[in-house]
Parts: structure tokens; C-alpha cells; sequence
């Protein structure tokens, strides 16, 4: 496995292999089984499996926790050789942003809501390093989690829109054995905030049985996970059921949803998300 600090390295290696299909996990480290699924689907499904590790100055707000993000290069690059990756491209941040850089791209009103209107700019942020992380490693398919849905569709959205000639396919979130979407912020939990977080999971469950039960009223299913994640220790940022495909909030029952949240345990913002009536190899 070949591991690379600057573009003109990875891009040269790239070109050298032109004949072959890559696949592309871009993450930001601190790899756990949730990344490993999908450098496991790129390796599987391509003839070259490119990973990237890059914590990503621009996608966190200056009050966000971007020197904090857990680092554990070593650990990652073990779990890329493992799994059978042929590059990894691990970047400082001045290769990505050199002096003077200033442009950005700038996703549509797909990149508004949820975690864009709880997150100002941080789809600016990930939209402009993936093009660039694109346009190093030019994969064939970039692979993306569920966990972070709304990403998903805005990174569909910008390689459609601009051409970027990248398939944007989402993996199933993976999770602990209790429910608890497994995240890299999950190490900044306590045992205590541990337990609490399970709160989160158990209610998006519990809104995917009130849709097989026949729910589809939004403001119930809303309302649902509201009571359910209401628990000591978790103060939710906001619940979700939207259109799954323009992440319009519902006003009316529909036959599909993306049932979301975001809250704070303690000092950790997690996120989660369930889709009902419909199946993520659709999204597309
Ligand atoms: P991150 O390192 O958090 O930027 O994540 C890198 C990629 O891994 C993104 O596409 C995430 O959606 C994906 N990912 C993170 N957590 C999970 C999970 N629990 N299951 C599946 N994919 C995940």
C-alpha cells in the first residue's frame, strides 16, 4: 500500500494506473467499522481502492472542534493496508490549501437545511475539498456513509451538476450492537454520555416501527422521536422528516422519508438518521 503526502505524488500514481477502476473512501480518520465497510465495498468492487485522510479545516466553524478531532494515523493506515487499499492519500493542510487559495465551491439549497442551516459554511467546506480530492484521485465511484446522509446527496448533487464524471453511491450506516451509529466523535464520550446517546438511535427505530405501523404523518413521526429522545443528558438541535431526495422538510404524509436528528451528549454533537419507503441503493 502506498501512502502519499502530496497531490503530484497521488496523482501521479493515479495516472500510472489508468486502465483501472478506482474506488474512493474520502474520511477524515479515526477509521472505525463504519469506514472500514466502505473501503471494503471500494476494494471489492474496483481494481484499485484509494482511501483519503484529511481533517478538513474549511468544513468546521471556527467554534467546532477541528484541533480536538481525534487523530490515530498509525491505527488508520493499519486498517487500509488490512483491508486491502492500494493508496492512501493523507495530505497536510497547506497541500489541500495552499497560501492564497480563496476558491470555493458552493453547493445548492439541497446543502440549506439541516446540517447546513445548524452549520453554516460546512458544505462549502466539504464540497470544495471533495472537488479537490476528485481532481487528484479522479475515482470511478467515491463511496459515502448513510451515517451522513445529507452529504450524500449534496456530493451526488455537485458531481452531477458539475460534471465531475464520479458515481456517488451510500453505504448502510453501521453500529455499535446497541443501536449507537458508530462515529468518530464517539470517543469524546463519557460511559455516562454513552448510555444516554443510545437514546437517539432507540427513538429513530421507534419512528421506523410507527412507519411500518402505517405512521405517515409527519408532525406525529416528528413529534415521536421528540418524546423518545427526550432523556436526561441529551439536548436535541433538531428531528427531521424530509424528503429524502431534496431534503425538503414534510408537510404532508408521503410514501418516503429520511427521519433525522442532531444533538448534543454532553459536549458531543452526534447525528443520525433512518430512511423509510424507500432503499438507499435508490438514492441516487
Ligand atoms: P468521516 O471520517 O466522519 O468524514 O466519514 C468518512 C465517511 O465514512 C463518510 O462518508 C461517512 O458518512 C462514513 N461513515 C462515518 N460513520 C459511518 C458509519 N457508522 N457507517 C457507515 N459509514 C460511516
Amino acid at each position: 500500500m502506498k501512502v502519499f503526502r502530496l497531490g503530484s505524488d497521488a496523482r501521479a500514481f493515479r495516472t500510472a494506473s489508468a486502465a483501472a477502476s478506482i474506488g474512493f473512501v474520502p474520511t477524515m480518520g479515526a477509521l472505525h467499522d463504519g469506514h472500514a465497510s466502505l473501503i471494503e465495498r471500494a476494494v471489492r468492487e474496483h481494481d484499485l481502492a484509494v482511501v483519503s485522510i484529511f481533517v478538513n479545516p474549511t468544513q468546521f466553524a471556527p467554534h467546532e472542534d477541528f484541533a480536538a478531532y481525534p487523530r490515530d494515523e498509525a491505527a488508520d493506515l493499519a486498517m487500509c493496508e488490512r483491508i486491502g487499499a492500494a493508496m492512501v492519500f493523507a495530505p497536510a493542510v497547506d497541500e489541500i490549501y495552499p497560501l492564497g487559495d480563496a476558491t470555493r465551491v458552493r453547493p445548492g439549497p439541497i446543502s440549506e437545511r439541516l446540517e447546513g442551516s445548524a452549520r453554516p459554511g460546512h458544505f462549502v467546506g466539504v464540497a470544495t475539498v471533495l472537488t479537490k480530492l476528485f481532481s487528484i484521485v479522479r475515482p470511478d465511484v467515491a463511496y459515502f456513509g448513510q451515517k451522513d446522509f445529507q452529504q450524500l446527496r449534496v456530493v451526488q448533487t455537485m458531481s452531477r451538476d458539475l460534471g465531475l464524471g464520479v458515481g456517488v453511491v451510500g453505504c448502510p450506516t453501521v453500529r455499535e450492537p446497541d443501536g449507537l451509529a458508530m462515529s468518530s466523535r464517539n470517543r469524546y464520550l463519557s460511559a455516562d454520555e454513552r448510555r444516554n446517546a443510545l437514546a437517539l438511535s432507540a427513538a429513530l427505530f421507534a419512528a421506523q416501527d410507527d412507519w411500518s405501523r402505517g405512521q405517515r404523518d409527519p408532525t406525529n413521526l416528528r413529534d415521536g422521536v421528540k418524546r423518545a429522545a427526550a432523556v436526561p443528558g441529551v439536548a436535541l438541535e433538531y428531528v427531521s422528516v424530509a424528503d429524502p431526495l431534496t431534503l425538503d422538510e414534510l408537510a404532508r404524509p408521503a410514501e418516503r422519508a429520511l427521519i433525522s436528528l442532531a444533538a448534543r451528549v454532553g459536549r458531543t454533537r452526534l447525528i443520525d438518521n433512518v430512511l423509510v419507503g424507500m432503499k438507499l441503493e435508490e438514492i441516487a
